[in-house]
């Protein structure tokens, strides 16, 4: 606890294993980054076997999460709960969000306490951004969290993020119904960005049949059914689409690469 208090990066908690794969180490070991393990790696290998995007999936996924936030912040919102929001990279959400509105308040949760381990040395400096360990499968525990209570304020619109976590819930689990209770909680004129693998090529199959078979976890899911998490809300321009296309900043060359097409998503607002 003495340790944890003091800001090591090496440091791990003990109820972190590092002998099986976890998600968040997993996608980290895809976005090339250093906080990942033997059994993460070697995931990340046999999907890239299958699936030769060299990581471009990842790291398309990462730039259009932050082109996200900052259409967000520039719509004027200034306070974000990232949910699965995953180990910190280069850049992150609050960084991004708080170049466009200095003071914005970000919340982010993931269920892997390493987020929490390696966020926490991050964050130390930052009042204004605060992470928490929460299942996204638990609305009412994150929304009530006392952590967020207080410190976001709900009755007004925030930016919702669920982006590339969704696919970590089986059909079973009903995550059409968990995305709309998040989205029955927030104010009009809120956002939700979501981003979800889609099995839009044969590829992606491979890859899904890798991530589910070595880590439990990781489904696509067809556009309709993408789209479907959007219900009610006003999309953004251009809708429902494969990451590079959402609002790109230069000319995007077509046809789309693997890396290109194995997620797709958009951002929504609350009417
Ligand atoms: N949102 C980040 C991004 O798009 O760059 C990270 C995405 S990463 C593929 C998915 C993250 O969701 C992981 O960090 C994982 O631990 C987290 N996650 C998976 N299932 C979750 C759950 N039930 N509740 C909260 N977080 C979850």
């Amino acid at each position: 606890e003495l340790r944890w208090n003091h800001q090591d990066p090496d440091y791990l908690p003990p109820e972190i294993d590092t002998s099986k794969p976890s998600i968040a180490r997993v996608y980290d070991a895809f976005l090339g980054g250093k906080d990942n393990f033997a059994a993460d790696r070697a995931v990340a290998a046999e999907g890239m076997r299958h699936f030769p995007d060299r990581g471009e999936g990842a790291r398309q996924n990462r730039a259009m999460l932050f082109r996200g936030v900052r259409f967000m912040a520039e719509q004027g919102i200034d306070q974000f709960l990232d949910i699965g929001s995953g180990l910190p990279t280069m850049d992150n959400t609050h960084s991004v969000a708080q170049r466009v509105n200095p003071g914005a308040k970000v919340v982010y949760v993931d269920n892997d306490p390493i987020v929490l381990a390696h966020a926490r040395a991050l964050l130390q400096t930052n009042d204004d951004t605060r992470v928490i360990t929460a299942d996204m499968r638990r609305p009412d525990t994150i929304l009530r969290h006392p952590q967020i209570e207080g410190f976001l304020d709900l009755s007004r619109p925030i930016g919702l993020l669920m982006v590339a976590v969704v696919h970590h819930l089986g059909d079973a689990e009903d995550p059409h119904g968990l995305v709309d209770r998040y989205k029955a909680a927030l104010a009009p004129g809120s956002y939700l960005q979501l981003t979800h693998f889609c099995s839009c090529a044969p590829e992606v199959r491979a890859l899904e049949g890798v991530l589910l078979k070595m880590l439990g976890t990781g489904r696509a899911r067809d556009m309709p059914e993408i789209l479907g998490f959007f219900d009610g809300l006003e999309l953004v321009e251009p809708g429902v689409v494969h990451l590079p296309e959402w609002r790109p900043g230069q000319p995007v060359r077509t046809p789309l690469g693997l890396g290109g097409i194995c997620i797709a998503g958009g951002v929504g607002r609350k009417p």
